[in-house]
């Protein structure tokens, strides 16, 4: 099997990057972010789903950089609305810049208004697919964390839904846990660890 000594992870967010460094720390590998590639044309999503996002960025950056490529694509799925908002949670709203989160916050809940607790059903989905130098795909797979959508924001911590996006068994919105904790939970944390366990094989220990 082929020893992976490098990985680009498709994302110019460091805190994104230093997650990855972190828990690839102990293995024979570089992490590298695209900024290191100078200006690129980007990858489009058009996908309909996470998992055809996450595939679509990374075939597209091993392609054009001839080296093994790590993309995600993450969001937000609330049942009473078909799973909206989806692969357009980050656009929801319509909004850009700094006001965007609280815009797609607040039409959330407008159009969840009236709904009783028992049907505000909801999950953050993570899907992360990785492909070879080669464009064949290694690895593809997803984490959830399933929770409810509160009636108002609470909490000052994480991003995005986090402020309404409600914990039952911890009493608390997302964006009221520290971290640490969060990232032991989320959707992230739970898709990263799925990707280690399969990557292991393919990676030498330092
Ligand atoms: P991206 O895949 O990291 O660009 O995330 C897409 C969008 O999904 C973000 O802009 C947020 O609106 C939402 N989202 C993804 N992950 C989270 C999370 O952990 N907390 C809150 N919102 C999230």
């Amino acid at each position: 099997m082929e020893v992976i000594e490098e990985i680009v992870l498709a994302t110019t967010n460091r805190g994104k990057l230093n997650e990855l460094e972190k828990m690839l720390d102990g293995w024979a590998v570089r992490v590298r972010g695209l900024e290191e590639f100078g200006p690129l044309e980007e990858a489009e999503e058009t996908g309909s789903t996470f998992a055809q996002n996450a595939r679509q960025k990374a075939l597209y950056y091993s392609n054009l950089l001839r080296r093994c490529v790590l993309a995600d694509d993450s969001g937000l799925q609330v049942d009473a609305l078909d799973q909206a908002p989806g692969v357009y949670s980050a656009r929801f709203a319509g909004v850009d810049g700094p006001e965007r989160d609280k815009a797609n916050n607040k039409k959330l809940l407008e159009l969840l208004n009236g709904i009783p607790d028992e049907k505000r059903t909801a999950r953050f989905c993570c899907c992360l697919c990785m492909c070879g130098s080669s464009q064949e795909v290694l690895v593809e797979v997803g984490g959830f964390l399933e929770g409810i959508i509160a009636t108002e924001p609470r909490g000052n911590n994480g991003f995005g839904y986090d402020p309404i996006f409600y914990l039952p068994d911890k009493g608390k919105t997302v964006a009221e846990l520290a971290d640490k904790e969060k990232n032991t939970i989320s959707h992230r944390g739970q898709a990263l660890g799925k990707l280690l366990l399969q990557l292991k094989p393919m990676l030498d220990e330092k």
